[in-house]
This record gives C-alpha cells, sequence and structure tokens, in this order.
C-alpha cells in the first residue's frame, strides 16, 4: 500500500499552483503596514468575518492567545470546554502567558451546555475572580456547534456582560458543511480565530478577526510576543490563495471521512467513537487500539492514537480514489493480525 496520512490536515503539503501564487506575491515590511498582500489577505477577513479589522498571526495559538490577553487577563476567567484546544494543547498559554484563569466547564464531546453555563459564572465579589470570557470552539474535533447553541452562547455572555472568543480553526469546515458563512458564525463571537495552515492548505497561518480597538490591541500584543513579522506576503499570498480556491473543496474531504467511517462501522471489531466533517475517532472493543494503531502505520496508514482511541483526519492530500482504498483496507484488516 502506498503512505496515506491521515494523522492531521496540518501536514497538507502547499499545491504547485499555491506556490506560484507566494513565489509572484508582492511584499514589504508588514510591521510598518507596507506588506500589500498582507494587507489584501486581512481585507478579505475582515469582509468574510464581517468583523471591524483582521490582523495576520503565526499560529491559531496566538490567535487564541491574543484574545485571553485581551479579554481575559490577570485574575479574569474564560470559561471553556475542558476537551478545547486552550486547556488541552497550547501548554498552558492561557495562564502561564495570558495570566487567565481557565474554568472548565459542561460539555459533551467539546460542545458546552449551555443550560448549565450561569452556574458557573461568578457576580461580581471582592475575593472571587471576574467571569470575563467564553471560549468556544468550532468545530471542535470535527463536530459543528449547533448555530442556535452559540447564539445561546453569545446571549447569556452578553447579560453578563462577558466576551466570547470563537477559536475557529476549523470553522471553514462547519462553513461548507452546513452552508452557514462565516459572518454568521462570527455574529455568536466578539471574536474570531482561523487557520490556514489546516484543511485550506497553507504552510503557516492564522487570521484573527474582532473590532477595531481590539485587533489595535492584538498587533501590540503580537509584536511583545515576538510575532511581528516583515515580508510576510508570501505566507498572506497562500492564504489568499486558499481562501480562493481551497474552502469549497473542504467537502471533498468530508466525504472521504464519510467514506471511511462507514468502512470502519461496516467491520466487527471498532466503533466509531465521535465523527463530524473531517475527523472521526474510533476504538475497538475487543483489540488494544494501540496495537491497531502500530500496525495501520506499519502498513502505510499513518494515523494518530489519542486517549484510547484512533485519529483518522482527512486533508486535501488524500484523493476520493485514495480513501476508497483506504475503506477497502479497513474492511479486509484482520484485527488478530496486531498479534503477529
Ligand atoms: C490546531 C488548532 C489550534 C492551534 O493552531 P496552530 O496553528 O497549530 O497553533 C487552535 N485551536 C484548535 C481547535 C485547533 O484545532
Amino acid at each position: 500500500m502506498k503512505i496515506y496520512d491521515l494523522r492531521s490536515d496540518t501536514i497538507t503539503l502547499q499545491t504547485p499552483q499555491m506556490r506560484e501564487a507566494m513565489y509572484h506575491a508582492e511584499v514589504g515590511d508588514d510591521v510598518y503596514g507596507e506588506d500589500k498582500t498582507v494587507n489584501t489577505l486581512e481585507a478579505m477577513a475582515r469582509e468574510l468575518s464581517g468583523k471591524e479589522d483582521s490582523v495576520f498571526v503565526s499560529s491559531g495559538c496566538m490567535g487564541n492567545l491574543l484574545s485571553l490577553m485581551i479579554y481575559g487577563g490577570r485574575g479574569n476567567e474564560v470559561l471553556c470546554s475542558k476537551e478545547s484546544h486552550i486547556i488541552q494543547h497550547e501548554i498552558g498559554a492561557v495562564s502561564a502567558i495570558a495570566n487567565t484563569i481557565p474554568i472548565t466547564v459542561d460539555s459533551v464531546n467539546g460542545i458546552i451546555d449551555e443550560t448549565t453555563l450561569e452556574n458557573y459564572i461568578r457576580p461580581y465579589s471582592y475575593d472571587m475572580g471576574k467571569s470575563a470570557m467564553i471560549e468556544v470552539e468550532n468545530t471542535t474535533s470535527g463536530l459543528i456547534y449547533p448555530l442556535e447553541k452559540m447564539q445561546k452562547i453569545k446571549a447569556i455572555a452578553e447579560k453578563h456582560n462577558m466576551k466570547v472568543h470563537l477559536d475557529g480553526a476549523r470553522i471553514f469546515n462547519a462553513v461548507v458543511e452546513t452552508g452557514i458563512p462565516l459572518s454568521t458564525w462570527a455574529k455568536c463571537a466578539d471574536d474570531v480565530t482561523f487557520c490556514l495552515s489546516k484543511g485550506l492548505g497553507c504552510p503557516v497561518g492564522s487570521m484573527l478577526c474582532g473590532d477595531k480597538e481590539f485587533i489595535h490591541l492584538a498587533r501590540r500584543y503580537r509584536k511583545m510576543l515576538g510575532g511581528g513579522m516583515r515580508q510576510i506576503g508570501y505566507l498572506a499570498a497562500a492564504g489568499i490563495y486558499a481562501l480562493n480556491n481551497h474552502v469549497e473543496r473542504l467537502k471533498e474531504d468530508h466525504d472521504n471521512c464519510k467514506l471511511i467511517k462507514e468502512a470502519i462501522e461496516s467491520t466487527s471489531w471498532a466503533r466509531v467513537l465521535t465523527y463530524g466533517t473531517n475527523i472521526l475517532f474510533f476504538t475497538s472493543d475487543n483489540y488494544d487500539i494501540n496495537k491497531i494503531v502500530k500496525k495501520f502505520n506499519a502498513d502505510g496508514l499513518l494515523v494518530l492514537s489519542e486517549c484510547g482511541a484512533c485519529r483518522v483526519v482527512t486533508n486535501i492530500g488524500i484523493s476520493k480514489q485514495d480513501a476508497e482504498e483506504i475503506a477497502n483496507y479497513i474492511k479486509a484488516f484482520d484485527p488478530e493480525s496486531i498479534n503477529e
């Protein structure tokens, strides 16, 4: 079997057309605001999100961090799911750098239960942290937040004078799957960040969008963190190319993920735990899932083992034919072979 990389959508390589767009980018010193390609990308993000302003940042982590620094901060609390990226995969920057106190609220597979959300919001008191913001992740491990849920969360936040940060690293997967535009999702939040470097297939970068004052501060904190970058029009050109050409095609990733999910469901030894858009998790009740992952990897199907489950992420490097071949491999897989 050839090698299929389903570990993540961050491993995606740049297409020749994207490289071409990067090569021809007009650049300047972005710290001086003189990189025309960056300015164009930021205008596109502003337009798409419906927010007043936008800034190019090095990563999704930095987008989240800037929001936490601005809307959270010392002695202030952010309510979020215990499964959220800011809790699980950002090395504690929420507190280590932003000085924000994370409060994990009830959630099912990363989706916050808004009916209990208000229980976590503190009244003003001289001796308690201030409930400053709510963090929502959409998609969350591939699962889409129902729009009404996000609207309810925003309404709760407004009632309590709190901000909402939308970690939309994979928001375009939700956009393509539901047909609901980014601007509608973004209305449920004060600021939103999305990744160019995942399913959209860019080498680097995320956009952070919010109101003018927020983005002004974000630019200052970005510089403070060492994230003021110079001729990054080359990277912005990849972003522009991706927003123009790689959004609609995310549907192919979703179709491919569905194909693989159905193959898993057809086996007698595997069970799907969660599935949505381009990500699925499965486990086995009868066989050691870590051994299965090891065997998959040895056979050329690269996947990750995470918390007793196998994680599969479809991406631009996987064609429909690849997905069919992967599905056939899974259907024919003999779980007894893990013990060989
Ligand atoms: C990947 C991811 C991030 C961070 O993005 P990086 O560009 O890898 O820093 C943040 N939030 C979520 C939900 C993600 O999946």
